[in-house]
Formats: C-alpha cells, sequence, structure tokens
C-alpha cells in the first residue's frame, strides 16, 4: 500500500507572501522542529538567490552534523538549465531539488507572452533536470505550475518527460486554489495512473479548501498506487490566502472518519511538537494564530457554553476529537508582568549573561559570553524583537553556524544582477 509523506514549504512558500518574511535564523529553527517533528522533507529556500546561499549551507552543513537530521532539505529552483547552473554555483553541496515551471494554457500564454510553446516548456524542464543530475542531484521533483488549470494529457505528458529523464516526484500545483476535492480527486488518480510516478500535492486556500484538497488528493494518489508527498506551511501562511496549515493536514490524515484506516503516513510524525512550532512561526512572522485555527487556536479546546461545559468535564470525548496533550499543549507558560530582561541588538553583557543564566546556560566569565553575545546582537539586527529561548541556546550552541547565518555581504555594484 502507498503512503503519506509531508513536504512542509514554509520557508518557500511562506516567506515569499506579501509583508512577511523570516530572518535565516528564524528559518534555520523552522528547520530545526520540522525535523524534531518527523516531517519528511522542508523545501527549505531558493538556492539561485544571493541573500540566502549561506543561510542554505550552514543548514547543509547542520545536516552533515546530524543536527538536521533524518529532515531532508530541498532547494525550490525554476526549471532551467541556466537557473541549475547557478544554484549549484551557490550552493554546490545542495542535492535534492523542486524544479518549477509553468503548465497551463494559460500560465504559458498569458505569463511567456507567445514566446514560449508547450514544446519548449517540456524542453526546458527536461535540459533542467539533466542538469540537475550532472550537478550531483540526488533527487528531483517537477512541479507542473497551475497544473489544476493544465489540460490532463498535457499533464501526463509532462510528468512522463520527467520521468524518463529520471525525476522521482511530479508535483501537482493547485496554485490558484481552484480545485474542490471532487475535481482534485479525479485529476490526481488519473495522473498517477497513467505516469505510475509519486506525486506531490500542493494546495492553495483561495477558495478555503487547501486541507480538503490535500487528503482527497493524497487519497487520489494512494487509490492510484502511488505514494503521496502533501505540501504544507506552518499555520497555513503562504502566497493570497495561504497553503494547506500542516497541523490540520496531519490532524484529518490521521483523525477524520475512517481515514486512517485505509490511508497511512509513510513516516510517522510526532504531534507533540505542534504547539512549539506554531507559537514560534506565529512568533517569527508576527501573525497571530487565529483562535479558532485547528489544534493549536486559543479556542481549539475551550468550552464555555453550559451543555458542553458540562459535557466535556464528564467525558472530554464527549465535545473534543482528540486530547490537547497530543499537540504537546498544557504545560503552563510564564508570562512576565514586571521587570523583563530582553534580548536586542544593543543588549551588553551583564544583562545577556542574566538572561542566558536563566536558561541554565552560563559562561565562565565576561570574557567567555561575549563573542556570543555579539553573535545575539547581530541576529536582533535581523529579527528586530527579543530572540526566544531556543534561538538563544541554539547560537550558543552553534556559534561557527550562527554565524554564517548572520553574514549578508551583498555583491559590489558590478557583480549584481
Ligand atoms: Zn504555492
Amino acid at each position: 500500500m502507498a503512503k503519506i509523506y509531508f513536504i512542509d514549504v514554509t520557508n518557500r512558500d511562506g516567506v515569499q507572501t506579501a509583508r512577511l518574511g523570516l530572518s535565516k535564523l528564524e528559518k534555520t529553527m523552522i528547520n530545526i522542529y520540522l525535523n524534531r517533528m518527523g516531517i519528511f522533507q522542508s523545501e527549505f529556500g531558493f538556492p539561485t538567490t544571493a541573500h540566502e546561499s549561506l543561510y542554505l549551507q550552514a543548514n547543509l552543513e547542520l545536516a552533515d552534523m546530524g543536527v538536521l537530521r533524518p529532515i531532508r532539505l530541498e532547494g525550490w529552483v525554476r526549471a532551467s538549465a541556466a537557473d541549475i547552473e547557478r544554484a549549484f554555483d551557490l550552493v554546490p553541496s545542495i542535492r535534492h531539488l523542486n524544479l518549477s515551471i509553468s503548465t497551463s494554457d494559460q500560465m504559458i500564454d498569458g505569463k511567456f507572452q507567445g514566446r514560449k510553446s508547450k514544446a519548449d516548456v517540456l524542453r526546458m524542464m527536461t535540459e533542467a533536470v539533466d542538469t540537475a543530475w550532472e550537478h550531483g542531484a540526488k533527487s528531483i521533483g517537477v512541479n507542473a505550475e497551475d497544473a489544476s488549470r493544465t489540460d490532463m494529457a498535457y499533464l501526463v505528458e509532462f510528468a512522463l518527460a520527467a520521468k524518463e529523464h529520471g525525476a522521482h516526484r511530479i508535483r501537482y500545483c493547485d496554485t490558484l486554489g481552484y480545485d474542490s476535492p471532487f475535481s482534485i480527486y479525479e485529476s490526481v488518480k488519473s495522473l498517477a495512473e497513467n505516469t505510475k510516478m509519486p506525486i506531490e500535492i500542493h494546495c492553495h486556500g483561495d477558495l478555503g479548501m487547501a486541507v480538503a484538497n490535500s487528503i482527497a488528493g493524497a487519497k487520489a494518489a494512494i487509490d492510484g498506487g502511488q505514494d503521496v508527498y502533501i505540501n504544507t506551511t506552518i499555520n497555513g501562511i503562504g502566497e493570497r490566502a495561504g497553503n494547506a496549515d500542516l497541523v490540520a493536514t496531519v490532524l484529518a490524515v490521521t483523525k477524520s472518519k475512517g481515514f486512517a484506516e485505509r490511508y497511512q503516513l509513510g513516516k510517522p510524525i510526532d504531534l507533540t511538537k505542534a504547539w512549539r512550532l506554531a507559537k514560534f512561526a506565529s512568533y517569527a512572522f508576527g501573525v497571530p494564530i487565529p483562535m479558532n485555527q485547528p489544534g493549536v487556536g486559543a479556542n481549539a479546546f475551550a468550552h464555555a457554553s453550559g451543555i458542553h461545559a458540562d459535557g466535556v468535564l464528564k467525558d472530554p470525548e464527549n465535545y473534543e476529537l482528540y486530547d490537547f496533550a497530543e499537540l504537546g499543549r498544557g504545560e503552563p507558560e510564564l508570562v512576565e508582568t514586571g521587570r523583563e530582561i530582553c534580548s536586542g541588538e544593543y543588549s551588553g553583557v551583564s544583562g545577556f549573561r542574566h538572561l542566558m543564566g536563566r536558561m541554565a546556560m552560563s559562561f565562565k566569565d565576561t570574557e567567555d559570553a561575549r563573542p556570543i553575545l555579539e553573535l545575539v546582537r547581530y541576529a536582533n539586527v535581523e529579527a528586530q524583537q527579543p530572540l526566544v529561548k531556543d534561538e538563544l541556546l541554539f547560537i550558543a550552541r552553534y556559534p561557527q553556524i550562527a554565524r554564517k547565518l548572520l553574514t549578508l555581504t551583498p555583491p559590489d555594484g558590478t557583480a549584481i544582477s
């Protein structure tokens, strides 16, 4: 029986969202949390973007060190041979890639404006795949942008061409959130049966159906005999109305009526890490978690009305589908209401030692603390808000990696393109 895997794309789709972004340290923390949760793969960034290359290299080093393992770190690149060359120039050790190109008539005509035909798209994609293999790629997924508005015969042709050139997976992108669970089921089942290729499901929430479409797509791929890789983002943050929310999709796959009896995870996911991950992403993005968010919203386990409160007190299963502890909730959280010492870009050594001491991290003396403090100051320049405990501990534990993450040196004038 084929299985379900998760690929989180917060560090790609999430950070390219209008008005939102993450520092390189925050992106790294997201990868660490995703790894602890058991997520199969993180789409960790854009290898052709110069300001991202040290972050990507540092995270690949963390993978080599065993810190970011077993999660797979994969970069998103346009399906063009020139972009693949640039990706390997900037990040030579990258091994996992997803190559993206538009496949619908709307986008081929509307974006390329007559400069490219469907045959050109196939040629560009296969050249890109070949180029990635030549540079030492170990896994390649090919993304059909706007797959939900793509003619099925062409989509199958596109996937089979990718497969012939050795690509492992085809990403079915419902780029505009146009599908319903009914339409995506039909399309993905047909794609699975006609290509015999593992499928990634990438859904957006423009019609409020991203999670529903994701599990319908997963069912379709498995019914069609293929493994499925659901794309999600943390708290559903992504382009426009967002992507399928990671926690809600895991809950839907594992808790919805009858689903898990037949459609199972290929790799266990530790949902108890969900609460911390969602809270961190909310803080880092500066976007509150909606109170009615599944699993991690403030009201997800709150009861006020008489009948509900009475019922849940007698037996939680009367009004709760799953327990808060399964999401890692239930620990009291300390909120300081009096004096507080925070990290900042102008922090001094005394305040810093006090702060770290509260996390049971002590320094021999002031000189011992200073290099870490310097890195913390730089991290604050990027974050522009106090660092959280896990970030401070990360910097203290991996100062060389942190230094790399915090190094942003724009190329000189002539090299800027
Ligand atoms: Zn997307």
